[in-house]
């Protein structure tokens, strides 16, 4: 049916993602639209990324810079919200031009932080749209959002957990409104938010992230700004295209 309606020229781009459970339609259309804007992506099922090695349990993308290609790697077997949450990376930052956040290889704990936090930015885009079109994602995230708040150090009035406990909290509620509105993992965020007295912070800041679009300089701007303090160091990023 799927290659029918999609025509003989996009056939090779549709058996990538044969073996995938679940609808592979809203992938294949994705995988269409971005390739048709002239990004190169490669599909590698059954594969794994020669850079991490990831893509054996769950699908992973990376971009090969030399080549000028993305390369998602997934198991032959995979859920396709699996690829299309990758394919929805893909667009954010190479359709919509979102950059990625940076920092200097010579600060490892500080490039490390600003990895997890450029990918929750991401994540505040894609995860939303991977599950409006794909309900039983939501069962994953939900799961990974608890382990979060499971591993949420006690509240205290040390400084230092604080700042975790706000650090943590708005990185989820960058994503969890959005995408689970009535999601348990949701209300208990919501919670917490409140306990510490942040929750109208929160819902300004995720307002204003969605205003920022693919302009991450801005919505990092707001997640300094929601956590009162220098985080990350606006001296010490970069935003590259
Ligand atoms: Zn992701």
């Amino acid at each position: 049916m799927i290659r029918e309606r999609l025509g003989v020229n996009s056939m090779a781009s549709a058996n990538f993602f044969d073996g995938l459970i679940g609808n592979i339609s809203p992938v294949v259309a994705l995988y269409k639209d971005i390739v048709g804007s002239g990004v190169r992506v490669e599909c590698f099922p059954g594969g794994r990324s020669p850079y991490t090695g990831n893509g054996g349990t769950f699908a992973t993308a990376d971009w090969h810079s030399n080549e000028g290609v993305w390369k998602i790697y997934f198991p032959a077997g995979a859920h396709a919200h699996q690829v299309y949450h990758e394919l929805l990376h893909i667009r954010f930052k190479n359709v919509e031009g979102a950059p990625v956040m940076a920092a200097s290889i010579h600060e490892a704990q500080l490039r490390r932080n600003v990895e997890e936090l450029n990918n929750d930015f991401d994540h505040a885009y894609v995860v939303p749209l991977e599950i409006a079109t794909y309900s039983e994602a939501a069962v994953y995230w939900e799961a990974d959002f608890t382990r979060v708040l499971e591993g949420l150090p006690p509240p205290s009035s040390e400084q230092v957990n604080v700042a975790q406990r706000k650090i943590t909290l708005l990185r989820g509620w960058l994503i969890l409104p959005n995408s689970m509105p009535t999601a348990t993992v949701t209300h208990l965020f919501r919670r917490e938010l409140a306990s510490g007295g942040w929750l109208d912070a929160a819902n300004e800041l995720i307002h204003r992230v969605r205003v920022a679009g693919a302009n991450k300089a801005l919505a990092v701007q707001a997640f300094r700004e929601a956590l009162g303090f220098d985080f990350p160091p606006a001296a010490k990023v970069t935003f590259l295209i």
